[in-house]
């Protein structure tokens, strides 16, 4: 049995399974094989790895119980703006599980895949349906990815017009960190356009940027402050007129579901998060999907392969559904055809609720978001206060109770059983709570988070320590959060002689 020691870290709430392992202990012993013993190969002996030795029963008491440590969508409301923690319904989960889903190999000759095909296709549909592009791609796997890919698209679309000057792109100050990454990431430039004082984007400094090194523009609305621009229209026709094209970040698409099209509202391309919007899971860095719509000019540099009929079909055979690559694609960005089970939960979801569900699902989120506003906006400065979308953005902070921040406010919430909401962004804000209720939550527990964030609102004054040292309820308490970034460590237990074997 090896000797394993701590690394650095103070010991937390519970040991851990190497501290629980006692030699001699095993999980599982099997019965007596019934055929001779094939002799492994040394390589392949586990007898070396510093394994922990324990009982089935002690291994699933312990991540069980490390689970419960866990704050999720499941357990409790989390209003974390931008991100749209709506509920998952279960539904989804048994979709994505079926059999005749989880046991196809992509590889498999598509007469075989009809099925899997069809629920792309029909994906593909019901988002240009909700927001009245041309054509979609479903293969980035998140919204950053997305991202890049619209930017890329932007990109090759100028150069095949032989129009290789334009290097620029726009971006409001109050945009998502992904959109300048993604352009710099395409190469581009970036030109941070600054907002008016009612949330918008600064109409002059954008007539003033653009010029024909503009690539295009990549906005975010209803934007990162939870409001509609007033002049999105307008926008477009600037970015237009200087011959660039509009990216749309797709992001709080959860406010426009059936209500407005972002086609309409003059973008080129765009991405759906479906990890927000459609309700599959997210956080933890898990699988998330990001397809990408584009009006018909761009629907050729699509990443190939699309899902597309390839065979009509006629009165005895349906159509024959398969992969195409579009003319001037911009080539493949994903393995395969993307995270496919998260397209079946989306796919799930969007057929459960139907366009008046979908519309309903936006009008509920936008109400929540409204009432949440309503009620907190006297205990909270809220600097761009106008109608919100699906979300709002406070101020953390109080002019009588000068060492009260965001993050202590965050903290304090957690020992109300909260999930905080998203802190310190959009960086345009001083102290920035940025508080996204989503649709899935009723009346009372909206009411049971205003009284949390009232009294802390009181306690902020009264009892400003009770804040500092929050949270105290949880199973850790304050991190060092810039020596966590520092010296990040997520494996703090390994044995003294590790890597010297
Ligand atoms: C979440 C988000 C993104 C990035 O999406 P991911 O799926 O997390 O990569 C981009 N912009 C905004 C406004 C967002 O909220």
């Amino acid at each position: 049995m090896t000797d394993f020691k701590l690394q650095g870290q103070p010991k937390v709430v519970e040991p851990t399974i190497y501290e629980l392992s006692t030699p001699g202990r095993t999980g599982v012993t099997f019965p007596d094989p019934d055929v001779p013993r094939a002799q492994l190969p040394d390589s392949m002996l586990r007898g070396r790895l510093p394994l922990p030795e324990l009982s089935e029963a002690d291994v699933i008491r312990h991540f069980v119980k490390l689970s419960t440590f866990n704050y999720s969508v499941d357990s409790g409301f989390y209003p974390l703006g931008s991100c749209t923690m709506k509920y998952n319904p279960k539904i989804n989960e048994d979709a994505a599980r079926l059999p005749g889903f989880t046991r196809l190999h992509p590889l498999q000759p598509i007469e075989t895949t009809q099925g899997a095909l069809v629920l792309m296709y029909q994906l593909q549909e019901w988002l240009k349906e909700i927001s009245g592009f041309d054509a979609v791609s479903l293969q980035p796997a998140a919204g950053a990815h997305g991202e890049l890919t619209g930017v890329l698209i932007m990109r090759a679309y100028h150069i095949h017009r032989g129009d290789d000057k334009r290097t620029k792109m726009l971006i409001p100050d109050s945009a998502h960190g992904t959109n300048p990454a993604s352009s710099a990431m395409s190469g581009l430039q970036v030109v941070q356009i600054p907002s008016d004082e009612r949330g918008n984007v600064g109409l002059d400094a954008l007539r003033a940027a653009c010029d024909e090194t503009t690539i295009g523009m990549m906005l975010t609305n209803p934007n990162t402050l939870g409001l509609f621009d007033e002049h999105v229209e307008e926008i477009s026709k600037i970015v237009h007129e200087a011959g660039g094209l509009m990216y749309g970040d797709g992001a709080n698409l959860n406010a426009l579901m059936g209500i407005a099209k972002m086609r309409d509202l003059g973008f080129d391309v765009m991405h759906f998060n479906l990890h927000k919007t459609f309700s599959t899971p997210h956080g933890g860095g898990g699988p998330g999907s990001g397809p990408v719509g584009v009006t018909a000019e761009l629907a050729d540099f699509l990443p190939a392969p699309i899902v597309d009929i390839v065979e009509e079909g006629n009165e005895d055979l349906p159509p024959l559904f398969g992969l195409v690559s579009p003319a001037k694609t911009i080539g493949r960005v994903k393995s395969f055809h993307g995270h496919f089970g998260v397209l079946v939960r989306a796919f799930t979801y969007i057929a459960m609720h139907g366009a008046d569900g979908l519309r309903k699902v936006s009008e509920y989120a936008v109400l929540n978001a409204n009432y949440l506003l309503a009620r907190l906006r006297d205990a909270y400065t809220v600097p761009y206060d106008r109608t919100c979308m699906h979300e709002f953005v406070a101020e953390g902070r109080f002019a009588d109770a000068p060492g009260i921040h965001a993050l202590d406010i965050a903290k304090r919430l957690m020992d109300y059983g909260f999930h905080p909401p998203t802190n310190y962004f959009p960086l345009i804000v001083h102290e920035a709570l940025m508080i996204e209720p989503t649709e899935t939550e009723n009346k009372d527990t909206l009411d049971a988070f205003v009284e949390a964030m009232l009294k802390i609102a009181d306690e902020a004054r009264s009892a400003p320590d009770l804040l500092h040292a929050a949270p105290q309820k949880t199973p850790f308490g304050r991190l060092d959060e810039v020596k966590a970034a520092k010296e990040l460590i997520l494996c703090c237990w390994l044995p003294e002689d590790y890597g010297n074997q």
